[in-house]
């Protein structure tokens, strides 16, 4: 495929971060997409005796290929500090191979916004450094979503109400007891960063992301759960029962964690966009590979009318979701003009991106599987998982629905909702 058809906006990215990319395009081309038929099948793959393929891929991308230093910021001796931009064309990258593998690939980059920002947590992004920077696989889970409700945990508006995970300041260190379910990658990881709501405190003061090293007495996780797509990310159940972690620990605090939050939640809606489009355009490769080989009564598929207008809808699509995305993460980046990622514009912007992008994704790829009829909804067709994975992806962060929320109460003023 030539990615040149599409619109990653080259001219703002680093010649470093584009080799970047061509060696994760590489990595998935001769690694990835030889298994893509049976990434379904290893959804347990953390519970397997022994070594499994899954498990080298993981190893190869952070290690081998040094994703997990692009996580740590360059001030503390990583490659990181890429733009939005950057930071999209390599996920991009990585989700064409497999949606599982980019949700959980990259999961680890969001602990390092929770400490990032608004104030950075130099203490604390020492730790993540020198955790990341290692020779062993190290991720560190952002757990936000408890079994109640993801979209409770991330709605600012109830100011940290519905957040049942708590935690208490006890001498020099914090005592957390709470249930936490679906965090990205939480069965490998070895750290949770985890928001907390602040026994007898108000709102802002309620609030504090607290990491938590996994192997700590009084944390416990169940074992994944199987999911309809997107299965080498594994999600599943963690409970916290009266785990002390020491006081250091607590990433964030009050206002620093509520805009930490809101900035995470930010990002990771433009993550979440970006998922959609590399899903899509897999699916585009699948797609084109049929229609350039199918005949349908006579002639080449797409030659037949009415099947040019399917392909120009799904075509519309694809550019209208690129576009939409490249753009949102271009304003996304200029901070200093548009304004920082925790304010309620760049967080309705961020959603409606989700969700635009997101639909446009699940309606081309839809319209592919159509198009080809029993090889659209059988395995060896390649589709079918692409359309189930592009269903969680508009799903996670938030959900859809709190999204437009979101962008209603920017945009109208909505206070009650
Ligand atoms: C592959 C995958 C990766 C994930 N990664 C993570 C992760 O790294 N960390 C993590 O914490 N979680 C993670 N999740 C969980 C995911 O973010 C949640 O499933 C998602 O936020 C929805 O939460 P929920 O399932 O509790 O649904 P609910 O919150 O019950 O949402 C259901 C519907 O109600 C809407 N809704 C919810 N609250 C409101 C509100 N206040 N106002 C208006 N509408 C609302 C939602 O938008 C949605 O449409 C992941 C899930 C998957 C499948």
């Amino acid at each position: 495929m030539e990615t040149d058809i599409f619109f990653r906006p080259d001219h703002l990215m680093r010649e470093e971060v584009k080799m970047f990319c061509n060696t994760l395009r590489d990595f998935v081309n001769k690694e990835v997409l030889p298994h893509e038929g049976e990434f379904d099948a290893y959804w347990d793959w953390t519970e397997r005796e022994g070594p499994n393929f899954v498990k080298d891929l993981f190893e190869k991308l952070w290690i081998d290929l040094g994703l997990q230093k692009v996580f740590v910021p360059p001030q503390y001796g990583g490659m990181g500090g890429f733009s939005m931009i950057e930071n999209a064309a390599v996920i991009l990258e990585l989700t064409r191979g497999d949606h599982g593998l980019a949700e959980s690939g990259f999961i680890s980059g969001g602990a390092v916004v929770f400490a990032g920002m608004p104030v950075p947590n130099d203490v604390m992004l020492r730790k993540f450094a020198d955790l990341l920077l290692g020779d062993e696989p190290y991720l560190i889970a952002s757990a936000l979503t408890e079994p109640h409700g993801g979209g409770a945990v991330e709605d600012m508006r109830l100011q940290g109400a519905q957040i049942r995970t708590r935690a208490r300041q006890e001498g020099k260190e914090w005592v957390i007891n709470g249930h936490k379910l679906w965090p990205s990658g939480y069965r490998e990881a070895k750290m949770f960063a985890v928001v907390c709501a602040v026994e007898g405190k108000e709102f802002p003061n309620n609030l504090a992301l607290i990491a938590v090293p996994t192997d700590t007495p009084g944390v416990s996780t169940s074992k994944p759960y199987q999911k309809m797509g997107t299965s080498l990310d594994t999600n599943g159940d963690i409970w916290f029962d009266n785990v002390r972690v020491p006081e250091e620990n607590c990433i964030q605090e009050g206002d620093n964690a509520v805009k930490a939050l809101t900035a995470w939640c930010t990002g990771a809606r433009g993550a979440a966009a970006t998922f959609s489009v590399g899903i899509m355009r897999r699916a585009y490769e699948v797609l084109k590979q049929y229609v350039d080989n199918r005949e349908t009564a006579g002639k080449p598929m797409k030659e037949h009318g009415p099947i040019v207008y399917e392909l120009g809808q799904i075509a519309s699509d694809m550019i209208s979701a690129e576009m939409f995305l490249w753009g949102t993460l271009e304003r996304l980046d200029r901070a200093d003009i548009y304004g920082p990622p925790w304010e309620p514009k760049q967080l309705a912007m961020a959603s409606v991106c989700a969700n635009v992008v997101g639909d446009c994704a699940w309606r081309a790829i839809n319209r592919g599987l159509e198009l080809m009829g029993s090889y659209g909804y059988s395995k060896e067709g390649k589709m079918e998982k692409l359309l189930r994975d592009a269903k969680i992806a508009q799903i996670v962060v938030g959900g859809r629905v709190l999204r437009v929320v979101e962008a209603a109460r920017y945009y109208f003023g909505t206070e009650t909702v």
